[in-house]
């Protein structure tokens, strides 16, 4: 971890210096639950390397984008919420709502949800 991760609340989650509840884990990102859940299902899914948000992922490693897609789905479907529909949200920068600046796929479903979001 150098000096710009140091101080990375999902870097030390990836690390598991500080506890969270786990719910999946590929070879490069991991799911766990938010502590402030939104929704019936409300998982939070990050790639293990730091990226500081979707768009600087995507540019530097789309291959890791996809993973952290990928294991939304799976998580979705072991939750059972991937028939009746779930949503994927990336908040990029503070006006959206970005608090963590550790890139974070929102996995929400369980509940009928509204369009448009707030
Ligand atoms: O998109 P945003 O950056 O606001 O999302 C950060 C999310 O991280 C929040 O939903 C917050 O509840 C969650 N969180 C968490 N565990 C922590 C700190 C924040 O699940 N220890």
């Amino acid at each position: 971890m150098d000096e710009s991760t140091a101080a990375c609340l999902f870097c030390k989650i990836v690390e598991k210096e500080i506890p969270a509840e786990i719910v999946r884990e590929s070879d490069t990102a991991l799911a766990f639950r938010d502590i402030n859940p939104q929704a019936p299902t409300h998982v939070l899914v990050v790639p293990k390397e730091h990226h500081p948000n979707a768009a600087e992922l995507a540019a530097a490693s789309p291959a890791l984008l996809a993973d952290v897609v990928a294991l939304a789905a799976e998580v979705a479907a072991e939750e059972g919420i991937d028939e009746a529909g779930y949503r994927i949200v990336f908040n990029t920068g503070a006006q959206a709502g970005q608090t963590v600046f550790h890139v974070h796929a929102h996995l929400l479903g369980g509940r009928a949800l509204q369009w448009p979001p707030g």
